[in-house]
């Protein structure tokens, strides 16, 4: 066995495991944890094909793809060529990719295997894995409880050891947070890092693809091999970044690190949360570094502001799905085309959708425009400026990442702003585009698994991916 995706291609080199071995495995394993409902399709025939050919390929040759042999899932909402892309959504049932999205083409381009789908939140949206046409997901340490969400099926998938690393996407934590739930590493990269060109829209100005890993090194690869420019998406940063792996714990290096205190302190956080952050930072502290607490007032704005643009944004994204394209088209007799769009869209979103879109229209119509939309918008503003400032005098902040650890199925569908306030600590990095982590440090009196998230300064994934090799090699407690 291998603990990195490095080791593993060692092993491959030297002859002492094979692709096609790894794929059987990983097909075993996924059989295996079928309850669980992470996967959507399995590609299984055609990732033993790509083994063998890999296996072939690698004979006599020693240079490697950078994701040679790596067993990757992808969520519901990236485009794969010729494979379903249904956004977990009854609208795009049955839909097939026609391109590549370009982290898709990366991988590709660098060897990995594409395993199969995962299961997610109808268009990311959700933060359970409860709103998927395909059914709930379930955390593979407690059956009974939630995987965490959008991203639900992709974390578990790498959680029940189902591939190496997969993909999700992070519009407002859900990365992060189904990584917290289900005790592995999640990855959101700095807004346009990863280019989002066939990734299906949620909400353009805050989505991201991250990235799930068992450790810092994998997570870091997979960053190097998809980040970068790209001509397809104007909003992917035009800038070459040096490689990020390796990851190096910098054992000498001191980092200034912020914290808010209304965060650590926050009603809603589960006392040993909190209790387990704070004696992390004091350990940190302890050890030399700075840790000191930042004011922010803005805590209880986070939410709202999040809410009212992102439903703004996907009520735009999602008028494309309107049965006359692609997708779901109604059979039912119609009089007339509002008839049939109405139709179409209420048969194929599902109930939290079209909740979203209904509210994103609310708060862009034109009475109502600048309570909502413009007070949003400025809140994000000065977001943005708290942080800027905040990265002046500190290397990183740290942040709880979920106000709880996993909680039972069901317990929150009924109330769909409890389900909201638990974002609290994931939008922040979305609203201002700075990339996030969260680490499984941390084991809770009831069995499942916490940690914390790290943030650092827009493009600074290295010293992100530092700290947290920091802390996973030097602060874990579990
Ligand atoms: N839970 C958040 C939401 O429902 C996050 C979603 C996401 O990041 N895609 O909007």
């Amino acid at each position: 066995m291998f603990s990195t995706i490095q080791e593993y291609q060692q092993q491959l080199l030297s002859g002492k495991t094979s692709c096609v071995e790894a794929v059987t495995y990983y097909l075993e394993k996924i059989e295996q944890h079928k309850q669980l409902n992470a996967f959507t399709e399995v590609y299984g025939a055609e990732a033993l094909k790509k083994a063998a050919e890999l296996d072939l390929k690698r004979a006599g040759n020693t240079t490697i793809g950078k994701l040679h042999g790596t067993i990757v899932a992808l969520k519901d909402v990236i485009c794969y060529k010729d494979h379903h892309t249904t956004a977990g959504s009854n609208i795009l049932k049955d839909f097939t990719s026609v391109y590549n999205a370009t982290a898709v083409q990366r991988l590709l381009d660098e060897e990995a295997i594409i395993i199969g789908n995962c299961n997610c939140d109808e268009f990311a949206m959700g933060s359970t894995n409860e709103n998927s046409a395909y059914g709930k997901v379930l955390n593979a340490l407690d059956e009974t409880k939630v995987p965490g969400g959008s991203s639900g099926g992709s974390a578990v998938a790498v959680q029940a050891g189902m591939c190496m690393v997969s993909l999700g996407s992070d519009t407002g934590g859900s990365v992060r947070q189904p990584a917290d739930f289900c005790g592995i590493v999640g990855l959101k990269p700095t807004y346009g890092r990863i280019s989002r060109y066939g990734l299906i829209a949620y909400a353009s100005s805050f989505d991201q693809i991250g990235i799930f890993g068992n450790n810092i090194d994998d997570v870091a690869l997979t960053l190097d091999v998809l980040a970068g420019p790209d001509e397809f998406d104007s909003t992917a940063i035009q800038q070459q970044f040096p490689a990020t792996s390796p990851v190096e714990n910098v054992a000498e290096k001191k980092y200034r690190i912020a914290y808010f205190k209304e965060a650590v302190d926050h009603a809603s956080l589960d006392k040993e949360i909190s209790i387990s952050i704070k004696n992390c930072l004091e350990q940190l502290k302890n050890d030399g570094h700075t840790v000191e607490a930042v004011e922010f007032d803005l805590l209880d704005h986070i939410v709202p502001a999040y809410y009212i643009l992102t439903t703004a944004e996907a009520s735009s994204n999602l008028s494309r799905f309107d049965g006359v394209r692609f997708g779901h088209r109604t059979t039912a007799p119609v009089n007339d085309l509002t008839e049939f769009y109405k139709l179409t869209r209420s048969e194929g979103f599902g109930k939290e959708v079209q909740r979203r879109i209904m509210l994103g229209t609310f708060v862009l119509s034109a009475g109502y425009y600048d309570a909502y939309f413009s007070k949003a918008q400025q809140v994000r503003r000065l977001l943005v400026d708290k942080t800027v400032a905040i990265f002046k005098d500190f290397d990183a902040i740290i942040l709880p990442t979920a106000p709880s650890t996993a909680f039972p199925i069901g317990e929150k569908t009924s109330d769909p702003i409890a389900m909201y306030i638990a974002d609290i600590y994931t939008v922040f990095a979305n609203l201002t585009g700075v990339p996030g982590i969260a680490l499984p440090l941390f084991r809770h009196s009831n069995g499942m698994p916490f940690g914390l998230q790290v943030m650092t300064n827009k493009l600074d994934e290295l010293t992100l991916l530092q700290v947290s090799q920091l802390l996973m090699q030097q602060y874990k407690t579990f």
